[in-house]
This record gives C-alpha cells, structure tokens and sequence, in this order.
C-alpha cells in the first residue's frame, strides 16, 4: 500500500514522518510478524494517528497489532495533556477491556478427570453470551455506585476482600471517575450486565502453569510449574461501548473543524480542556470502574464455584488475586520525554501498560521486580505472565502488546473453521475442554484466527519491554 517502513534495529521499524505527520510511527516486531501487520489496514491507521494534535514521540504499534476502529488494536499513542487531545477511538469500544489472572494452590493433578464437572459448574454459574443478567441485579443506585467507588463497592458488598485491593491497578478505584458523564442509556445498558463474560472473544479460562523464566520474579510473584490459575478477559459490556459511541457522535459534531483536519473520521478527538475531553475521561474512568467490578465479581464467582467443586474453602485453596491489567484505556501520567517531564494522556488500546521495577505507580507487593502483565494467547496455545520491563519508559511509554493478536477476520473465521470441530479436537487432541454458549464463536475465536504468541512475547522480551516470567497453558475454557 505504499507505506514504507525504515528499519532501526532488530525489532525496531519506523514510518518516517512527511506530511502532515507530526511524529514518526514505529512498529515493534520481529520480521515474520511484520509480515502479518502488512497484511491489514494497521500501518496506514497508525501513520493517521501521527496526525493527532499533541502526539508526541511516536505513535507505537505493538508486535500484535492488527487493525481496528480507526487507530490499531495493539496501538500506543501519547498526547500531551495540556495542548493535545483525547481520542475515544483510540481507547476502543470495549473501555478497560482487560484481564486479571487468580492463582490457587492446586495443582494440574488435582483437576485432572474432572475437567468437564469444572466447565459446567463454571459455564452454569458465570454469566455469559450476549443475553441480559449479571452475577449481580443491578438497580440505578448500585450502578451509579459501581461507576463511582469501583472494587471499594466490591468490598462494601462482600463480593472481594482487601487483598484483591492491593493488587490491583489504583486500587480498583479510578478517582477521576465522573458517573455523571455517563449517559442513562449506557447506565441502562450496564445494569442487568454486572458480572458477565459477554460474547466473542471474552472468555474465563482456568490453566496449568507450565514453564517459569525468571525463578526470583516468579517467587515474587507467588507462580510455580504445575500450578492452576484462573485467567478472566472481560470489558464494560453494553455501558462502555455506549458511552464510546456517544462520546464519539458529540465529539464529531462539536469539534468538526478538529476532525476536519485529521484523515480518518474514526480518529475524532476532543481538545485537551475542552468540556468534552474531561467529560469523556471522567465517563471513561467511570467505565473503568465498572469494568474493574464487572471481573471482580466474576473473580468472586469463581471462587464460589471451585469451593462446590473441590469442597475446600477457596482461602485453604488460597485463591488470591495476581493482577488486573487493562488494555483499553487512556490515562493522564507523567513521562519523560527528551529530558524533559511531560503531562500526557498515554493512550493504549489492545496495549497492556508495562512499568519496571521502581516505579511509584506499581503496587507495593510488585515494585521491587516491576509490574505483572498478563498476555492470552488462545484457547488451543500458551498464555505468559511477564513483568514490566527496564525499555519500556523509553521506547513504549512504559507499554507492551496484550495477546497474540488476530490473524483474520471473524467472518473469515467462520470460512475457515467449523465450532464443534475445533471443540473435539482441542478435547481429543490436546485435553482442552471449551464450553461456549454458541459454535459460531468457537469458530471465530480458534487457534488458528491468531498470531503466534511465543514470537509476540519473544519480541517484548528481546526489546526488553515485558520481561518472560512464566507460560500457561489451557485446561478449560467458557465463552459467550
Ligand atoms: P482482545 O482483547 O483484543 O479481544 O484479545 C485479547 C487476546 O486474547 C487475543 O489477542 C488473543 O490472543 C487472546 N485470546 C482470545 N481468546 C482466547 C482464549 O480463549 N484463551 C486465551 N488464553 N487467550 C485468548
Ligand atoms: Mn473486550
Ligand atoms: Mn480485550
């Protein structure tokens, strides 16, 4: 298509800037995925995201990308917080899309035979698919408190304890939460949707941990081989997408001479200070808060479901919670740039945040080894835990990718595969046992539909910006 791409150093690639640009782009990947980041419409979304007022140092695109609505899925872009802008379509549709993983002390032993007992306790008692009803019935109040208070309300409510606090990002609470910036719509939209899975790609998968790379982080981290953990990927359901789509209607109509400017509609941002730009980062931490609650309950579930199951207490089973991380988000931080300390919105969709060792904003129980960060890789292959990284302030923001990253599009997928075949084979052939509440999804979410996951997380570890911790592998899986 044209866009050329210069390279810097292994794994390193850039889009010189020209034009309009502001910035140069950079792609982070090795040469074999590189190749599958050609395939889309990725290079030329992340050369348009060089054209949002403010962007500074380089819009970044992760070893998984792929392309998304109008700014990469796999894209990390910074824009000053002060002179630049706030883009809802470079957060994503699904605010605070994220995973968290739960470790226990069981072991694959434990759990082996009783697989099937354990996904239809889990697929029974987690709600999931795109019908309504959460673990939770949702009236206005407790919505608006949601929206407000995040896991404090969890706590509140005895659906967490205080350890889930400590280990999770902001505590579970994002304070510059403005619930009345979310519209009624979305609120209505969320209430009867407070503890669900959702459709598609969301997914609560229990694993066994199968390798450690780094012995003192892992330790640090409480991970070891054999180990069952539970990993849940979920969003803000209905309430985050409909807060998106008004933000981005208002948005496009009030500040139309901006979006005039950019070459994609899709990329419509609003000016730092401008009314819009604070009311949609205080509606978006509020969905953030709400999404924290949604995979605390769905956490909380789980462990009401193993303690049936395994008839233990889930504390004798010590199931605690690893850690949360989003991967669509934006966030005010402060970064050093050209030696210099800047204000920035650090935008990251399909990006997990990845800071190192040492730094303030990395819980207590972590600072000393750096953050977890949690990449799925897919029901059929292997999932990584790896921590924040000493590269990743200079070269991502402090960023790293946040899965393996899709190689096609659902409607190919269902060309390509077939539900209940994917299902037998992954039981018969690699002892996976996946419930879904429809074929079709199975379909659009097989292993074959993503990138390679050894060679993304190769890519961050070489680059030095997500260190390899540890490797999971799946032992059963529920979907929408
Ligand atoms: P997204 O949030 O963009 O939908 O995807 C997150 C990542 O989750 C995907 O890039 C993919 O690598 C991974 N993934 C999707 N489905 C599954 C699954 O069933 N199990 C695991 N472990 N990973 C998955
Ligand atoms: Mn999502
Ligand atoms: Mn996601």
């Amino acid at each position: 298509d044209g866009i050329r791409l210069e390279r810097v150093r292994e794994h390193v690639w850039e889009i010189p800037r020209e034009g309009e640009m502001r910035v140069p782009a950079r792609v982070l990947a090795s040469e074999s995925l590189l190749e599958r980041i050609g395939d889309d419409k990725t290079l030329e979304q992340l050369t348009n995201a060089t054209h949002l007022p403010g962007m500074t140092g380089q819009a970044i695109c992760m070893p998984d990308g792929h392309q998304g609505y109008g700014f990469p899925v796999g894209g990390v872009g910074a824009t000053d917080a002060e002179n630049g802008c706030i883009s809802p379509g470079a957060v994503g549709y699904d605010i605070n899309c994220g995973v968290r993983m739960m470790k226990t002390n069981l072991t694959y032993d434990d759990v082996r035979g009783r697989e099937e007992e354990l996904v239809e306790s889990l697929f029974a008692n987690v709600p999931s698919g795109l019908g309504g009803g959460g673990i939770v019935d949702g009236d206005m109040p407790t919505v608006e408190a949601v929206l407000d208070r995040g896991v404090d309300w969890a706590l509140e409510e005895g659906w967490a304890v205080p350890a889930d606090l400590e280990h999770c990002e902001d505590e579970g609470r994002r304070p510059d939460a403005d619930p009345d910036a979310v519209s009624q719509k979305a609120k209505d939209r969320g209430k009867n949707q407070l503890g669900s899975l959702g459709s598609g790609n969301h997914f609560l998968e229990v694993q066994r941990v199968t390798d450690i790379y780094r012995d003192d982080v892992a330790a640090a981290y409480g991970l070891e081989p054999d180990q069952i953990v539970v990993l849940i990927h979920c969003g803000s359901r209905g309430l985050g997408h409909q807060t998106c789509t008004d933000y981005l209607r208002k948005i496009e109509q009030r500040h139309d001479d901006l979006l005039g400017a950019l070459p994609d509609k899709e990329l419509a941002a609003a000016p730092a200070g401008s009314e819009l730009a604070e009311a949609y980062y205080g509606a978006m931490c509020a969905c953030i808060n709400f999404a924290w609650v949604n995979r605390q309950l769905i956490m909380h579930r789980t462990r009401q479901v193993f303690e049936r199951v395994f008839d233990r207490s889930w504390e004798s089973m010590d199931m605690q919670l690893l850690y949360d991380v989003a991967h669509n988000i934006a966030k005010r931080e402060v970064h050093e740039v050209d030696g210099a300390e800047r204000k920035l919105y650090v935008h990251r969709k399909g990006a997990t945040r990845a800071f190192p060792a040492g730094h303030p904003e990395v819980p207590a129980a972590y600072r000393d080894v750096g953050q977890p960060i949690i990449i799925p890789g897919s029901m059929g292959a292997g999932s990584y835990v790896l921590r924040g990284g000493e590269a990743s302030m200079d070269l991502t923001f402090g960023s790293t990718a946040h899965g393996a990253g899709r190689l096609m599009s659902r409607t190919q997928a269902k060309q390509e595969f077939w539900g209940e075949t994917v299902q037998d084979e992954l039981r018969d052939q690699q002892q996976v046992y996946v419930k879904a509440q429809s074929g079709a999804t199975v379909a659009e979410e097989a292993p074959g539909v993503y990138k390679d996951v050894d060679e993304v997380v190769r890519v961050s570890d070489e680059l030095g910006i997500g260190d390899k911790v540890a490797r999971t592998y799946p032992v059963c899986n529920i979907k929408g």
